[in-house]
């Protein structure tokens, strides 16, 4: 049932998207510009500001039809601040603080209160360490793979008129545009817009129900990870002189998303390694073909075209005859 759930929370943004989102005229340009090639040196996943560093870009969101990123309603002005989208911010907010402070809070005493019923649950303290270490390992590998399916959907689908994750989604989309912003952003900054579908709500409503030990440990560790993936996606976008050295000693031994890796994702047109938490599922999550199987299928049912099939023909052409797995 949790599973189902969370597999419902994924394809909010989606089915948000089936009446918001029609057919576009491409325009690649603002991509193009910064994408980055699969041969370019690495020393963080973003690339530097242009030329001209300060950028605003600003939106023309009258249109249902509007897609972040990807019509000619982009206006690059000079000579202001790096924003992403208009009326968003860099600067940390109290709001931000509390909403964050207060995720963490009860996060941290559901994840406690968890333990603590798997030790009192178990007679030997041995077997309950295990347990929730496993349980700990477990979710974090399947956060990682939660964290893709989230990315891909709100990468590919909806916009910033989808009701709820409708600001997340321009963030998403529009961080390929101007991927250099996260990196001017503070933690709360950063990571409050995921405490909305990830806080509380969920691992909250499960403890009301009863819910303990390794299923509540398990749900409450997976929003959290949820939440953290945008700071563990931040920081692949810092150099190494910018991060501390445990975050680059985790990057290195592939503990933690890696900048090598997520550089990956930012090539054009944004079709794959879309996990942002330790990485470990991008290969054979890409490699599987399935979530192009599942763009196939979004499209046979509501005919919504995914945002990676607008950049690039050729994929949309091969995902229509079946060829789901990269060439
Ligand atoms: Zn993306
Ligand atoms: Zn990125």
């Amino acid at each position: 049932m949790r599973a189902t759930c969370l597999i419902i929370a994924f394809l909010i943004p989606i089915t948000g998207s089936f009446h918001l989102t029609s057919r576009l005229t491409l325009s690649s340009a603002p991509f193009s510009s910064y994408a980055r090639p699969h041969s370019a040196r690495l020393s963080a996943a973003t690339l530097p500001p242009p030329p001209t560093t300060k950028t605003v870009v600003t939106v023309n969101e009258s249109s249902q039809d509007f897609v972040f990123g990807l019509n000619d309603d982009l206006v690059r002005e000079r000579g202001r601040k790096t924003l992403v989208l208009e009326g968003d911010d860099l600067t940390t907010k109290p709001y931000q603080i509390l909403l964050v402070t207060f995720t963490f809070l009860i996060q941290f005493l559901l994840s406690t209160s968890a333990i603590t019923s798997i030790f009192h649950s178990h007679a030997s303290p041995l077997l309950s360490l295990l347990l929730t270490t496993t349980t700990i390992l477990t979710t974090y590998t399947l956060a990682d793979l939660g964290s893709g399916i989230f990315h891909w959907s709100v990468d590919n689908y909806g916009n910033s008129k989808t009701p709820i994750l409708g600001n997340i989604i321009a963030a998403f989309q529009g961080h390929h545009t101007a991927p250099w912003t996260i990196t001017e952003r503070g933690f709360c900054n950063n990571v409050h817009k995921l405490c909305y579908p990830f806080g509380v709500l969920l691992p909250g409503l499960s403890y009301f129900m009863g819910n303990t030990g390794v299923g509540l440990l398990s749900l409450t560790l997976f929003c959290w990870f949820e939440v953290m993936s945008q700071e563990l996606h931040k920081w692949t976008h810092q150099t190494s002189a910018e991060t501390n050295k445990t975050i680059n000693w985790l990057q290195k031994n592939n503990l933690i998303l890696s900048r090598k890796t997520h550089n990956k994702h930012h090539t054009m047109p944004f079709d794959g390694n879309y996990c942002i938490v330790s990485g470990w599922n991008n290969g054979w999550l890409d490699r599987s073909g399935f979530l192009r199987w599942m763009e196939l299928r979004i499209w046979e049912r509501n005919g919504v075209e995914s945002n990676s099939w607008k950049l690039d023909e050729g994929l949309k052409e091969r995902t229509m005859r079946g060829e789901f797995r990269p060439e």
